[in-house]
């Protein structure tokens, strides 16, 4: 789909009422975590909230089949970010929440999984309240909730904790990759496709095991996921030979070996559910 363009014109406010002294109402922002694409992961609350917005501003990761839920007649604007296509700055992005906000609109803010997992829902949050916006947050599940792929993140004997670790922005710099390895939890790195490689050899050098069991998942929870599995030594190398694309997870620890007896959603699942499509994503 094009990028939309973003709207001069201020939608009609439907759903704010008025304040008591009959002064005009306040707008606010709904931060609503989408989910990880099957439009039926959708929370009830984060529903409702699409339904009740003036103005819906949606990120990449918001599946088409969400996307369809929007209300006939509710302005839509795509505002997202892929790696290296900012559509709109972050900043310019926090200046219009605060200007549609400030015209008394209610603004549903739409972010793929939940907004405070890698989604710069805090940043957003944080310049709404600076600016006296009135904010509430609806938690989506996040990407990393990997039930569809059989995967536990924990299991009794095997895997004490998760971690969840972007594999973006100073990685090399911030991440105690010893420490990972030492905590032997599953460990689940969002946007890591493009630094696979670095991931694998970091975790080596830091004394995991080269034989440690790791997962790629590619649009995950949707009906076209894949799993592919593998193990850490030929991680970068099933990236490249199974030409996987974003929006993928890697997963790495012991818990992947369930997965053979835990898969579910290939076989049982998928003409159930699943529907959505993230390869007709907005960008
Ligand atoms: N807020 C989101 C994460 C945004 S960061 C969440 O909570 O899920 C974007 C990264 O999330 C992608 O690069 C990918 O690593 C991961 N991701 C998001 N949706 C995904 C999906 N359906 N399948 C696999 N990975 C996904």
């Amino acid at each position: 789909m094009a990028v939309t363009r973003l709207a001069r014109t201020t939608p009609r406010r439907k759903s704010l009422p008025l304040r008591a002294d009959n002064t005009a109402a306040v707008g606010m922002v709904t931060l609503v975590g989408a989910g990880p694409g099957d439009a039926e992961l959708l929370t009830i609350k984060a529903l409702r909230a699409i339904e009740s917005a003036d103005i819906i501003l949606f990120d990449r990761l918001v599946s088409e089949d969400i996307r369809a839920l929007f209300p006939k007649g509710t302005p839509a604007f795509y505002v997202g970010k892929a790696k290296d296509n900012h559509s709109i700055a972050q900043a310019d992005l926090n200046d219009l929440l605060v200007a549609k906000a400030s015209e008394g609109l209610h603004v549903v803010r739409l972010k793929g999984g939940d907004s405070f997992v890698f989604g710069r829902g805090g940043e957003e949050m944080l310049a709404l309240k600076k600016a006296g916006v009135r904010v509430v947050v609806i938690p989506g599940i996040t990407a990393g909730a990997t039930c569809y792929a059989g995967i536990p993140l924990t299991h009794r004997g095997i895997s004490q904790g998760c971690t969840f670790v972007t594999a973006q922005g100073e990685t090399e710099l911030n991440i105690d990759w010893q420490a990972l390895v030492r905590c032997d939890h599953t460990l689940v790195f969002y946007m890591g496709l493009s630094r696979a490689s670095m991931i694998e050899n970091k975790l080596l050098q830091a004394g995991m095991s080269a034989n440690m069991p790791v997962a790629l998942i590619e649009n995950g929870c949707c009906k076209q996921q894949r799993v592919i599995k593998g193990s850490l030594k030929e991680l970068a190398e099933l990236v490249v030979a199974e030409k996987v694309q974003s929006p993928a997870l890697i997963v790495v620890g012991k818990v992947v070996e369930l997965a053979n007896d835990l898969q579910w959603f290939a076989e049982a699942a998928a003409p159930l559910a699943g529907q959505s499509d993230l390869t007709k994503m907005s960008a």
